[in-house]
């Protein structure tokens, strides 16, 4: 299938060096890593590949612009963040190609995701000027408490390849809004998005050394040593629970403040009362997102007994007509998987829940091609002892479990050790409200299958996370409040 003409071009038009201090640099040693096209398992370009030095380099540039960064007006920074806002529409086109030429996912989600990405900074332009303070009389008479609230200082921010631009903004947009610097690392599967958003803050107005942008291969020998540095004031991490715990642990050196938005393991509830179609509509858009590569992704769905034959031939009959192949073709719904360790996983643990019984619906195999691109698949009578029940699928593979009654259904899905986000279909509201109270997560999708949203504080329970990124409450993770007593 052609890629289209202008591939080379894009891929050639975006910066592949480091971005300290507001100029684009070579890794002082000269290295560089290969970005690969997970629709070919080419590679697309080399990016340079930071040395501890290097990164400690953009946290000193980041660490030097902090005062003047701070200093800027809560005004000048909104029009950063609304001038970036406006450039990400500018060139959505392009950069929903490259996207996709690193990531996978098809041109129209990549799309989604540019002005999905934008809308955190049109977000958090709003929430710089709305910083709050506070004034009041102590108890006694005999003070007055001035409370105000200051940047944290610099931060680090760590992002994964599945959203390779919103796990960006997401962070950088409460950062700039809050008056805090920053250096990110984006995942090495995905650095070109992040790079060329570097391009776009610089044209935004965005201040030398207030945002800088280092790529690299060993993620940990960049990161530790900037964590143990004493610079930094703060790490905002989106990944994996695995390597979350691991910089928890770093970060209690220095007690940094951290946010951590983790793995999941989302259940799905579908109850016997709800609009079948639109269970299934939803079930398509918690699953299929992305290609099921997705923190948010429903990763068991639990449908009532009387209607799990009725939703798996309805939900089978859909997912069996997406149509897979590399994102950049016309009509592609399904891209390929980020690369062949992720098409591997997806591959075990199908065979996996098969071999404990379940049944294939539909897919159930690797699609096939040069690429990592797996079938969707609609398994049933998947057992509560399959891997994928308690593991990140992170693949298209919608995994179906009958159940009877309510206070057995609540029961697994809080059985595991994440509590990103739940999904329930029910027309019963207070069932809804029930359920929605008793489920251990950060977040409950009723009768809708998708939740992310800029305006709302997204952010996980147990093991999926720590803080909130998004909604009023974001920009309070860059914030330290400050009390100041005056005698009177
Ligand atoms: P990952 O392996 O944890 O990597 C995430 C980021 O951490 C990457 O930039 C990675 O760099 C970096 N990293 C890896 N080891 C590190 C270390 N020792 N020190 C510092 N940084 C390190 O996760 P992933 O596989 O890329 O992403 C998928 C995971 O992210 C899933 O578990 C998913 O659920 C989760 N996620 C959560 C949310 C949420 O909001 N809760 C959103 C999206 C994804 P390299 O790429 O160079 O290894």
């Amino acid at each position: 299938m052609s890629e289209g003409p202008d591939v080379s071009a894009i891929v050639a038009g975006v910066e592949k060096r480091l971005f300290v201090d507001g100029k684009w640099v070579d890794a002082t040693d000269g290295r560089t890593f290969d970005v690969v096209n997970p629709a070919t398992g080419a590679p697309l370009c080399a990016v340079a590949d930071a040395s501890p030095a290097d990164g400690r380099a953009a946290l000193d540039a980041a660490a030097a612009a902090q005062r003047s960064f701070a200093a800027t007006t809560p005004a000048e920074r909104a029009d950063m963040l609304m001038a970036a806002f406006a450039l990400l529409h500018e060139r959505i086109d392009e950069l929903a190609l490259l996207m996709t030429l690193e990531m996978g996912k098809p041109v129209a989600e990549a799309r989604g995701e540019i002005a999905y990405a934008a809308e955190f900074f049109r977000h958090f332009a709003g929430e710089a000027t709305r910083i709050d303070g506070g004034y009041q009389r102590a108890p006694s008479g005999s003070a007055r408490f001035l409370i105000a609230r200051q940047p944290v200082g610099p931060c680090l921010l760590i992002t994964p390849w599945n959203f390779p631009m919103a796990m960006g903004t997401r962070k950088i947009g409460p950062a700039i809004a809050a008056g805090c610097t920053s250096v990110i690392k984006p995942a090495h599967q995905t650095p070109l998005s992040m790079l060329a958003l570097m391009g776009i803050l610089t044209e935004a107005g965005v201040p030398p050394g207030a945002v800088n942008c280092v790529t690299a291969m060993d993620a940990g020998g960049v990161i530790e040593p900037l964590i143990r540095s004493g610079l930094a004031r703060k790490l905002s991490f989106t990944g994996s629970t695995r390597v979350g715990k691991m910089l928890l642990e770093q970060c209690a050196e220095k007690v940094l403040r951290t946010s951590m938005e983790l793995g999941g393991n989302a259940p799905f509830i579908v109850f016997g009362d709800a609009d079948l179609d639109e269970a299934v509509e939803g079930t398509m858009a918690a699953k299929m997102r992305n290609m099921g590569e997705a923190c948010t992704a429903a990763n068991r769905i639990y449908v009532h007994e009387s209607v799990i034959d009725e939703f798996g031939r309805r939900l089978a009959e859909r997912m069996a007509g997406l149509r897979v192949g590399p994102g950049v073709a016309d009509g592609v719904q399904v891209g390929p998987l980020i690369d062949d360790a992720a098409l591997h996983k997806v591959e075990a643990l199908v065979s996996d829940a098969v071999g404990r019984g379940a049944r294939v619906l539909t897919g159930g195999t690797a699609a096939g091609g040069e690429g990592y691109f797996y079938s969707p698949t609609v398994l049933t009578g998947v057992p509560s002892e399959a891997r994928m029940a308690s593991e990140e699928i992170f693949g298209p593979v919608a995994p179906l479990t009958p159940f009877t009654d309510e206070d057995e259904v609540i029961a697994a899905a809080n059985d595991t050790e994440y509590g990103l986000v739940a999904y329930v279909f029910t027309n019963d509201l207070r069932r809804a409200l029930r359920v929605a109270e008793a489920l251990e997560t950060g977040m409950v999708g009723l009768n809708q299958g998708v939740v992310s949203n800029p305006a709302a504080p997204f952010g996980g329970v147990k093991e999926s996370g720590l803080g909130r990124e998004g909604g009023a409450v974001g920009i309070d993770e860059f914030l330290e409040t400050k009390y100041i007593g005056v005698a009177m």
